[in-house]
């Protein structure tokens, strides 16, 4: 077997498309594997630089068009990154482009890239699987502990800077040890998971839901007084006490406690706002549970 049918059969097995972009005409020269990547075939479009950025990804645009640039303009002689295509169907195709100088002139002014397409859209859905586990609770899709942290610590740099307060909302459900008692782990699972989809309902866009165990769950409230987080709880533990998990019959009845904080100026950490957040839900289940109260007035507890 000679060398070129070798190479093409071994591009052909790796499914690599390879092309060259001529810089003083701005076309571009794309093979049959590089193209079929996209959903076209060879002569039905001739590539050139526009049509290149026109197909890239609103969010990897400037990245890879600069990544570009500093191939043309840089000292370095090769480019690698990453950058999401749009298929013909509509669809975005994650590309991995290596491509190197292949020629210059007299000057030194590059005048040929050579480079290949490799498709890692399945490489990138797997990432983001396990990007999105490791930020996640599994049963029920809010945050998990971690994550919510994570957020809470960027929210109180933000109310510091700001001199605006935020509240965190703790929630315990009540009295669930007997619905796992009654009717079984795995209905109790469900419940949970149909309670958190009704609390992410429940809450605005910008404010923060998690797991933060077992049958526990933690609010934050950006930008948001103590009075507004209470009434946004209290409309939540009212959906709630109405509400009827129709998975068994009858239908399973559920309430809920929960303590609310808000910020302070003097508060170093989110730490401190959720141990008074916790203190009132405490409180809150020491007065009969299915009911909100703010840290405020929970100072007995
Ligand atoms: P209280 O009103 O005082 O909160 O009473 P409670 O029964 O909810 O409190 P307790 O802390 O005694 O029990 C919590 C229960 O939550 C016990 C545990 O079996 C249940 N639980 C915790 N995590 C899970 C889970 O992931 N799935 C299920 N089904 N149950 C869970
Ligand atoms: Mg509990
Ligand atoms: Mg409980």
């Amino acid at each position: 077997m000679d060398a070129k049918r070798r190479l093409d059969l071994a591009l052909d097995a790796s499914e690599i498309g390879i092309y060259h972009i001529d810089l003083r005409t701005g076309t571009i020269c794309a093979d049959a594997r590089y193209l079929a990547m996209l959903g076209y075939s060879l002569r039905e479009i001739n590539p050139t630089l526009d049509w290149w950025r026109s197909a890239l990804h609103p969010h990897e645009v400037d990245g890879a068009n600069e990544s570009l640039v500093e191939l043309i303009n840089g000292d370095g002689e090769r480019l690698r990154s990453e950058y999401r295509m749009r298929h013909r169907d509509g669809r975005w195709i994650w590309v991995e482009d290596r491509a190197r100088i292949a020629e210059r002139d007299e000057h030194g002014q590059p005048l040929l890239i050579i480079g290949v397409h490799i498709d890692i859209s399945q490489r990138k859905r797997a990432e983001q699987k396990l990007a999105y586990q490791a930020e996640h609770d599994q049963l029920t899709h809010l945050l998990n502990r971690h994550s919510f942290l994570y957020s809470l610590k960027r929210v109180h740099a933000e109310s510091q800077r700001t001199q605006r307060p935020y509240c965190i909302a703790m929630l315990d459900l009540d009295l669930f040890k007997q619905v796992n008692d009654t009717y079984g782990h795995l209905v109790g699972d469900r419940v949970l998971s149909n309670f958190a989809k009704l609390l992410r309902r429940s809450l605005r866009e910008a404010d923060w839901a998690a797991r933060w165990g077992g049958e526990e769950f933690i609010v934050l409230m950006p930008n948001t007084e103590a009075d507004q987080a209470q009434r946004s709880m209290e409309r939540l533990r009212k959906t709630l006490a109405t509400a009827r998990f129709g998975m068994v019959e009858p239908p399973i009845r559920v309430t809920v406690s929960a303590g609310i904080a808000e910020s302070s100026m003097d508060d170093r950490a989110g730490d401190e706002v959720i141990k008074r957040a916790d203190t009132a839900l405490y409180a809150a289940k020491h007065l009969g549970r299915d009911r909100v109260c703010p840290a405020s007035a929970c100072q007995m507890a």
